[in-house]
């Protein structure tokens, strides 16, 4: 079968490769919509530790069965949660295998959806409402952590949020917290393209330099080092601040301020089980016009167009498109 696959370095390209045999309590999907992400770009750029040349990428995944399994007929749609867990592990046994101590995913650790089939585990697929358009529910991964920021931040209504970094997930943050009841949600974003995206969402966007401790919640969904210094500061006395994007290692903050002006910091990393329902029901419901993101949608014969668009910075959200897709 046809697969978008990363064959080590920076080369990435539509490739025939094997198709997937499931192992027992797996199953077969064939891929309808599956989302690139920040993730992606940096296996495809060799600076995932886990990935391994001749991996098939992607693992935002939503399509159909390919053959019955369980209650479910072939055919019905699903969303794939690509996240592994060992469940055996304090974390796992906790209750918290999204944070598990050897989380493993689909698509860095077993090949991902950017193909005609994709294998996983049966009870990791999630039967979405069959008049869900597969196009929008293709947000649902990227959504599922947004929701997860909002509910770890604690926002109350009424409260002001900021949220830097107009990425895909800083969006969809922003859009969250105002569907959770947000007074005022702004946003600081360098990138001149992905500051526009902001206005388009309704969000409004501040100069980095207009930074004056004034929300009452801060969602960090930057993950670059430049940013950890001075985030606190966007931090009214007593706030919280929510760290999305995820640092490539130990960065400055200034834990004086946080101590003198009692605020909260709070982690937050992907999405447990109800996250995705919570994701999925607001898509459903048309909550979070979660479309908005999406910049392109390309075959897996164009996902090296796709990466390279992605590199660029010249798009926020691109879709692969796969048989399943409508
Ligand atoms: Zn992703
Ligand atoms: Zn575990």
């Amino acid at each position: 079968m046809q697969a978008l696959v990363w064959q080590g370095g920076e080369v990435v390209g539509p490739a025939e490769v094997a198709k997937p045999v499931p192992a027992p309590g797996w199953a077969l999907v064939e891929p309808a919509y599956v989302g690139l992400c920040g993730t992606d770009l940096h296996i495809c750029a060799g600076e995932h530790p886990r990935a391994q040349p001749g991996l098939v990428i992607g693992h935002e995944i939503v399509g159909r069965l390919a053959a019955a399994c369980g209650d479910l007929p072939a055919g019905t749609a699903v969303f794939v949660n690509p996240l592994l867990s060992c469940g055996t592990c304090l974390a796992c046994r906790r209750g918290r295998s999204h944070v598990c101590e050897r989380r493993g995913l689909i698509g860095i650790d077993a090949d991902g959806g950017a193909a005609e089939l994709v294998a996983a585990p049966a009870d990791h697929l999630l039967e979405l409402p069959a008049t869900l358009d597969l196009r929008r529910a293709a947000l649902v991964e990227p959504l599922a952590v947004a929701v997860r920021a909002v509910r770890r931040a604690g926002l109350n209504i009424g409260e002001r949020v900021h949220v830097v970094g107009a990425g895909p997930i800083g969006l969809l943050v922003g859009s969250c917290a105002r569907a959770a009841g947000a007074a005022s949600v702004t946003l600081s974003e360098p990138v001149a393209r992905r500051a526009e995206a902001a206005a388009t969402f309704g969000l409004d966007l501040v100069d980095l330099a207009a930074q004056d401790h004034a929300a009452d919640v801060v969602f960090d969904c930057t993950g670059h080092p430049s940013v950890a210094p001075t985030v606190l500061g966007w931090a009214a006395a007593g706030g919280t601040v929510v760290t999305v994007g995820a640092y490539p290692g130990v960065v400055g903050v200034n834990l004086q301020d946080l101590m003198f002006r009692e605020l909260r910091l709070v982690g937050t990393r992907v999405y447990a089980p109800d996250d995705v329902s919570a994701a999925v029901a607001l898509i459903a419901q048309g909550a979070i016009d979660v479309e908005r993101v999406v910049t392109d949608v390309l075959p897996v014969a164009e996902g090296a167009r796709a990466i390279a668009h992605l590199r660029a910075g010249a798009e926020l959200k691109i879709l692969i498109k796969g048989p399943a897709a409508t």
